[in-house]
């Protein structure tokens, strides 16, 4: 297969063109010019009133109906006062202000979808980017295939220059690699032998043979895309509430047209002038720029920070994001990598430790739990044969229960020896393990105990520089962990989490969380386990870690780290923080335009063309202030 070119960049005005929005602001804007070139050269009147008319259809008939259709279920929205304005403006003869004021109305509208649109674009362009084919080799050779079928374990090769096909771990080869679509990152990654890869990145100038470790629809670059989607559906708080609003301060601005026509009309005055300064009014106090403040910067928030790694799956996620102030960590698996290794077994019956190991193995087989995955490795890596198992159950927090071999086997935490009589012989064992800094797990046959296992579990080397920047920040880290107390501590005093607490089951953890938030404070969970699933659900936001996650984590979560990067948590905020900023400018800008202008018209005689131009000029600033949040270096996890 030849190399494949990088796809071509569409350029943003190519994909403007494709909104209907956009030709029929073009068309009504040529209607427009003509209009006002037979005007001035002096054309026969109804040809340049045709003109104009046929440009108000153009422009007008789009944000018409969308109007009435509002109208119909009872809304106001702004729509029907810019066309009410163009019509009434006509009607007094002002035609050319009025067909000024729908194309100008028509292009701020068409502005809006490109905005809009661009924000998505530059998501789902990220898709695009990703080859339509890979190289599948197996024993019999090569062949290329579709990405759609590649299967999880299937091994593709990736030649010099080409874009990875797949999300996967790399078996054979090295090279650079060329991450910045997903990352960011400007340089190129050396991968090697067990690096991960992932879909339309760009391979440098090795070969890579990739074991596929995900179905094309579940690559990370797919996912983020379909989340920036469903983010898009769901309107953040303040959306709301502006829309809320809206409604009302629509109906106020009707009333004060009407008013702004009548009083004079009774004091005497002149019907023509009150009317235009009306229908000036009407144009002016709309809130077109309001309405637009809030969605774009939100949206395209959360589209960079999917290219980093943090799924945000709502914008009103991404609003609460902004008020933490305690960040909650749960251990294992999220502070530390949850791969823990066995690094002792001891006996406390007549049995041998391969035996307690093989009997807890074979229990073990069926749970999810880092700890589980560690017991079974290592009687794998023991060569023990295990025995199946049955009437599994978990307690999370605690351990499991299974049938083997017609004994009841329990393995979990050691609170569970102190419901057995007689098993205070074993508490000094217990606290050997523990003080020297081990996760601790009793196995308990029958309700004997036969022995411990000791893990321990690497802890991340970002947790230390995330917990130091959250404080720099001026955040409060908290640790929790269904690990006993000792445990908890000795992870605390590593990462430099003072607050630092163990033996927690998850109503425990939820409980925590609740007192906190009865404080007054906005808490966040970072959390990967089953056992974190209470706690997220009452956490203001609730973060999963993407890879290492269990499902129900990363379906409760409000954000998923796809690179299980804790690192990203601060930058996270920090954006949060920065969009909110955006809206508020946006918002305050748009009163302030708004302000300016009415009282302009109030005071003075303002215009109609240049009311048209200062408030359609404000909504279009608005638009464009919101797309700052999509560059690059608005993203700052590098100040770790
Ligand atoms: P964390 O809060 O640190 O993520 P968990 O709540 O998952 O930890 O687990 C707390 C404790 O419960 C563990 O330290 C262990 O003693 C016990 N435990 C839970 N699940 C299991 C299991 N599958 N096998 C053995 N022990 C378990
Ligand atoms: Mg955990």
């Amino acid at each position: 297969m030849a190399v494949r070119p990088l796809p071509a960049r569409r350029s943003p005005w190519a994909s403007a063109w494709d909104l209907l929005e956009v030709r029929w602001a073009g068309l009504a804007l040529v209607l427009f010019a003509l209009g006002g070139i037979a005007e001035l050269t002096g054309a026969a009147s109804p040809l340049w009133w045709a003109l104009y008319l046929a440009c108000y259809v153009a422009g007008g008939w789009e944000p018409a109906l969308a109007g009435l259709r509002a109208l119909r279920e009872k809304t106001l929205d702004v729509d029907v006062l810019m066309i009410v304005a163009a019509i009434a403006a006509a009607a007094i003869g002002q035609v050319r202000d009025g067909g000024l004021l729908i194309v100008i109305f028509a292009t701020s509208g068409a502005l809006e979808a490109f905005v809009t649109r661009r924000t998505a674009d530059s998501v789902s362009a990220l898709l695009e980017l990703t080859p339509d084919r890979a190289t599948r080799v197996h024993a019999a050779g090569e062949e290329v295939v579709d990405v759609a079928e590649l299967e999880v374990g299937d091994r593709i090769l990736v030649r010099p220059g080409e874009r990875i096909g797949a999300d996967g771990v790399v078996v054979e080869g090295s090279s650079e690699v060329d991450q910045a679509t997903i990352t960011g990152e400007p340089l190129p990654v050396l991968k090697s032998i067990d690096s991960e890869v992932y879909a339309g990145t760009v391979n440098g100038t090795g070969s890579l043979t990739v074991r596929v470790g995900a179905a094309a629809h579940e690559s990370v670059v797919a996912r983020i895309v379909a989340l920036v989607e469903d983010a898009s559906q769901t309107k953040a708080a303040t959306q709301l509430f502006i829309e809320k609003v809206e409604q009302r301060y629509s109906v106020i601005v009707v009333i004060g047209t009407l008013l702004i026509v009548a009083i004079p009309l009774i004091a005497g005055a002149a019907f023509q002038p009150s009317l235009l300064r009306a229908m000036t009014f009407m144009i002016v106090a709309s809130p077109c720029a309001v309405v637009l403040a809030t969605m774009p910067p939100l949206l395209a928030a959360i589209a960079n920070a999917g290219r980093h790694g943090v799924l945000i799956k709502s914008a009103v996620a991404l609003e609460s994001l902004r008020g933490v102030e305690v960040v909650v960590f749960d251990k294992t698996g999220t502070l530390t990598h949850g791969s823990p290794l066995v690094v002792d077994v001891v006996q406390l019956a007549d049995h041998s430790a391969d035996d307690v190991l093989a009997a807890a193995a074979s229990a073990e087989q069926h749970s999810e739990h880092p700890i589980a995955r560690a017991v079974v490795a290592a009687a794998r890596a023991r060569r023990l044969t295990l025995s199946a198992a049955g009437e599994f159950h978990a307690t999370p927090g605690r351990g499991i229960t299974a049938r083997v071999a017609d004994r009841t086997l329990r393995v979990g935490s050691p609170l569970l020896l102190d419901e057995l009589s007689g098993a205070e012989a074993v508490r000094p064992s217990v606290v050997d393990l523990e003080e020297a800094g081990h996760t601790v797990v009793a196995v308990i046959v029958d309700d004997q105990p036969v022995g411990l296992i000791a893990l321990t579990d690497e802890i991340r080397p970002t947790s230390r520089p995330t917990v130091e920047r959250l404080s720099a920040d001026g955040l409060r880290s908290i640790l929790l962990t269904g690990d006993h107390a000792l445990a908890a501590r000795h992870v605390g005093d590593r990462v430099g989490v003072a607050e630092a607490y163990g033996g927690l089951l998850p109503a425990h953890k939820a409980a925590t969380i609740t007192a906190l938030q009865d404080e007054g404070r906005r808490v966040l969970l970072v959390g990967d386990g089953i056992n974190d699933a209470p706690a997220m659900a009452t956490a203001d936001v609730a973060v999963a870690m993407g890879r290492g996650g269990s499902d129900l984590a990363v379906e409760t979560a409000d954000v998923i780290l796809v690179h299980d990067d804790i690192a990203a948590i601060p930058a996270t905020v920090e954006l949060a923080h920065r969009a909110h900023r955006v809206v508020k400018a946006n918002i305050i800008f748009a009163a302030c335009v708004i302000v300016a202008l009415v009282t302009w018209d109030f005071a003075g005689h303002l215009p109609l063309p240049l009311g048209v131009a200062g408030h359609e000029g404000s909504t279009v600033v608005v638009g464009l202030n919101g797309l700052r949040l999509l560059r690059r270096h608005v993203w700052k996890a590098d100040a770790t």
